[in-house]
C-alpha cells in the first residue's frame, strides 16, 4: 500500500511529479506537503494515518515540470512508434529532424519525430515542404498527462481533476 503512486501538486495545484505513498507520507510528516485527496487509511502501530493519493506542497517549487529526457526511445514512445509522415507502425523506426540539422534544425521535442526508414530515405536532407511530405501532427513537448500515461499507466481517478490544467 505504501508503494502506490501519489500525485504531487505544486503549491499552485499544478501537477509536479509522482512519488510513492511512503515518500508522500514523509513529506506530510515533515510539514512539506498536505494531503489533498485520500485513498484510505494506513494503520501504524500507534495510530491511523490518511493514505494520500494526491498531496500538495506548501512551498512553490520552481522546476521544469516534466523532465522527460529527450532520447530516441522517448521520441518513438511519444509518437506511438508511428511514422509521423505515412502513419505506418510497421518496420524499424528512426528519428527524423523535421528541419534538417544542416539547415539549423535543432535537437528538440518540436523538431524530432518518429519516422519509418522508407520515409526517412525519401525525405533525405530536406524539409517536409521541399520533400512534398506532410506531418500527421505537429510534434510537441510531451505534457504531464503524457508523462503519467507513459510512465505510470492509467492515472488514479482521484488525480483527474488536477491533470487537465494545461
Ligand atoms: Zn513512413
Amino acid at each position: 500500500m505504501l508503494n502506490r503512486k501519489v500525485l504531487v501538486l505544486n503549491q499552485n495545484y499544478e501537477p509536479l511529479s509522482i512519488c510513492s505513498a511512503k515518500r508522500a507520507l514523509v513529506m506530510v510528516f515533515l510539514g512539506k506537503a498536505e494531503v489533498v485527496e485520500e485513498a484510505g487509511t494506513v494503520h501504524t502501530v500507534s495510530r491511523a494515518l490518511p493514505l494520500p493519493s494526491v498531496v500538495r506542497l506548501w512551498m512553490y517549487v520552481h522546476k521544469p515540470r516534466n523532465d522527460i529526457p529527450l532520447t530516441k526511445r522517448n521520441i518513438l514512445r511519444r509518437d506511438g512508434h508511428r511514422c509521423q509522415y505515412c502513419g505506418t507502425t510497421q518496420g524499424p523506426m528512426t528519428v527524423d529532424h523535421v528541419i534538417p540539422k544542416d539547415m539549423g534544425g535543432k535537437d528538440t521535442w518540436e523538431n524530432l519525430v518518429c519516422c519509418c526508414v522508407r520515409c526517412n530515405n525519401r525525405k533525405g536532407n530536406r524539409t517536409p515542404e521541399q520533400a512534398g511530405m506532410r506531418l500527421i501532427r505537429p510534434p510537441k513537448r510531451p505534457n504531464f498527462l503524457y508523462f503519467v500515461h507513459t510512465f505510470v499507466g492509467e492515472p488514479d481517478p482521484s488525480w483527474k481533476p488536477y491533470l487537465f490544467m494545461d
